[in-house]
């Protein structure tokens, strides 16, 4: 019998490379596409071993055509660190946009399902707390953030747009702070910095004054959302992300116990528009898809400290 076949776009990122890999595993067959501008040969490079996983070097935001039937289609190409979107907004509006509409007529060409990476920072800078799917957000669009935060809302109305008029079968999750192994050391977000940092001995940067708040989501959890969305019949955003919520000043003293390091804790400037809480309210994932997260803060950034001493 023919594999299921999904198309998964960004599949060489962080979160992408995992999903690859949770879909071999669960026998479908994956063509991965990336442009490596935040992704990584290094982060694929086993699944080449499977005769079900393909590859294609590909800017999702240029047009795209793929031979053969495709069942669903991923769309998960992003820049997802602020600093990675501070250094190339364009490109992060375009993959939001262009990018989500090439990716969105390539599964209504194919007939495929249609599942969006969507984010948190839909939410902005919330004054809702804990953020439920029904929060239509607080969003700064001239800021330096509104780049990602602007093109995702973009996205997620296209592909309700879609859903509307073609009849798509479309789905949208939004994915809060999620970590673990493979992330880049100098990608910026918060725990590979103070882990990279915790691990060579040098300061922890707390920006402003380490009062706000994340909720931290570990990836194998986020996977298993993952594919219980794309397999459910719902076609409204979910919110995937663990409810846990931490200040950052916690998780810097807790990767600083866990990594038995000496490195002290040092203030910088608070980047404009950081939003000062964030938190899922996963009510809808309990529900609808049986889903919560399962590996605690503690377990998990055990688990990633060991992969970045690796
Ligand atoms: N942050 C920090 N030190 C760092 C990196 C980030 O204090 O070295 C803070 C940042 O200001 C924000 C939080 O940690 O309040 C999470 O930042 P991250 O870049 O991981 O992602 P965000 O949740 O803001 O998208």
């Amino acid at each position: 019998m023919r594999k299921k076949t999904v198309l998964i776009t960004g599949g060489a990122g962080f979160i992408g490379s995992h999903m690859c890999e949770k879909l071999l595993s669960n026998n479908y067959a994956v063509i991965c596409l990336d442009n490596f501008i935040t992704g990584s040969p290094e982060n694929i490079r086993d699944l080449f071993k499977n005769k079900d996983f393909r590859f294609q070097r590909r800017n999702v935001s240029d047009y795209i055509d793929i031979p053969g039937k495709l069942d669903y289609v991923l769309h998960c190409a992003s820049l997802a660190s602020p600093k990675d979107y501070l250094d190339f907004p364009i490109q992060t509006l375009k993959v939001g946009s262009l990018g989500t509409h090439n990716a969105l007529g390539l599964a209504r060409k194919k007939k495929a399902v249609f599942l969006l990476f969507s984010t948190s920072e839909v939410y902005g800078d919330p004054l809702v707390h804990p953020q439920k799917e029904t929060y239509w957000g607080h969003v700064n669009p001239v800021g330096v953030r509104g780049c990602y935060d602007e093109s995702k809302r973009f996205a997620e109305a296209l592909t309700m747009a879609y859903r509307r008029v073609h009849k798509l079968d479309t789905k949208i999750v939004r994915i809060f702070n999620t970590y673990g192994p493979r992330m880049r050391h100098n990608d910026g977000r918060v725990v590979p910095n103070f882990i990279f940092s915790a691990i060579k001995n040098k300061p922890l940067t707390v920006y402003g004054n380490g009062r706000q708040t994340r909720s931290f989501c570990y990836i194998d959890d986020l996977l298993e959302g993952l594919i219980r969305l794309m397999l459910s019949k719902i076609n409204e955003p979910v919110n995937l992300g663990n409810p846990g919520e931490f200040t950052i000043m916690q998780l810097a003293k807790l990767i600083l116990k866990i990594s038995g390091s000496k490195s002290k804790i040092i203030y910088k400037q608070l980047p404009v528009d950081d939003p000062r809480q964030r938190k899922p309210d996963i009510t809808k994932a309990r529900e609808l898809l049986s889903w919560e997260p399962a590996v605690c803060l503690q377990d998990g950034i055990e688990r990633t400290i060991s992969w970045f001493r690796g």
